[in-house]
């Protein structure tokens, strides 16, 4: 899953663009829910929210590091639930 830094500055780009509904505004920035971050496997080539956002504050999230097996699945099961 990717995360987002406090280096945010709410510019509200990312957040309609998540193919998987996984940004939401947190207490004082926007948030990723890591149980829905695909990090856009099944919908993109690469993470949009991390092309698009502005101010580069979008990383690997280092406590979700998952293979693109386990993401691939995740957004299976995502789907699934729709
Ligand atoms: Fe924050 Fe970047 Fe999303 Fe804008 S695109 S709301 S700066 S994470």
């Amino acid at each position: 899953a990717l995360m987002i830094t406090d280096d945010c500055i709410n510019c509200d780009v990312c957040e309609p663009e998540c193919p998987n509904d996984a940004i939401s505004m947190g207490a004082e920035f926007y948030q990723i829910d890591p149980h829905k971050c695909t990090e856009c496997v099944g919908h993109f080539d690469e993470p949009t929210c991390a092309v698009l956002c502005p101010v580069a504050c979008i990383p690997l999230n280092p406590a979700w590091r998952e293979t693109r097996e386990e993401l691939q699945a995740k957004f299976e099961r995502l789907t699934a639930e729709k």
